[in-house]
């Protein structure tokens, strides 16, 4: 397998189990396909997965290889999940975004560019059959805790059919603010889905 944050987007695209990839790749259902480069469906190993991790918007890294979480995020992400060892050779896992464009100088999505992009959600929550999806940060947490502020909920599950949602500050939090009681909270959310999925096997 290639190295996820720098194989180029040819190399990663073929190893990408995401079926509406080419669609979303020319969507053009809200304006953010005018600024950006290239559009990131979410990026799936093997289905149906066990984890996936839903962020807010691509950032410019993202926008330049069109596959998410590539960037210090994504990095961070994967190290703190490392930390707890939550993903082993077997575990299959995925990364999307609640808006696949990224939005200029990373602003919040608009309701109009959500709701527009929430088609590509459902299909992507269809076809991965996720056992677990973490919600990273305030914009995704509203998928499964509507109205509920990041801080109210953060560490917390909730289960919807067959899937269970857990709410988790986003990495990206870690980075900006430094924050220890961050760092520990988004560790929490992680070792919830790791025994969450043991749980579940
Ligand atoms: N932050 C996100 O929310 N998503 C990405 O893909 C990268 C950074």
């Amino acid at each position: 397998m290639p190295d996820y944050y720098t194989a180029d987007i040819m190399e990663m695209d073929t190893l990408n189990n995401n079926l509406f990839m080419c669609d979303i790749r020319s969507c053009r259902r809200c304006p953010l396909f005018n600024d950006r480069t290239c559009a990131c469906p979410g990026w799936f190993s093997n289905l149906p997965l066990d984890i996936l991790f839903v962020g807010m918007s691509p950032g410019r890294d993202e926008d330049e290889v069109g596959r998410p979480f590539v960037g210090k995020a994504g990095r961070k992400l994967m190290e703190l999940a490392d930390r707890v060892k939550l993903v082993t050779d077997e575990t299959t896992l995925g990364f999307t975004n609640i808006v696949r464009c990224h939005t200029p100088e990373n602003r919040l999505p608009t309701g109009h560019e959500i709701q527009a992009c929430s088609t590509w959600m459902r299909c992507e929550f269809d076809m991965t059959e996720a056992k677990v999806v973490l919600l990273l940060g305030g914009v995704a947490i509203s998928l499964a805790f509507p109205g509920k502020k990041i801080g109210e909920v953060a560490g917390s599950a909730r289960a919807i059919g067959s899937t269970v949602y857990i709410a988790s500050y986003h990495p990206a939090a870690v980075l900006h603010k430094r924050s220890p009681v961050i760092e520990a909270s988004i560790l929490h959310s992680l070792r919830l889905a790791k025994e969450i999925l043991h749980a579940v096997h």
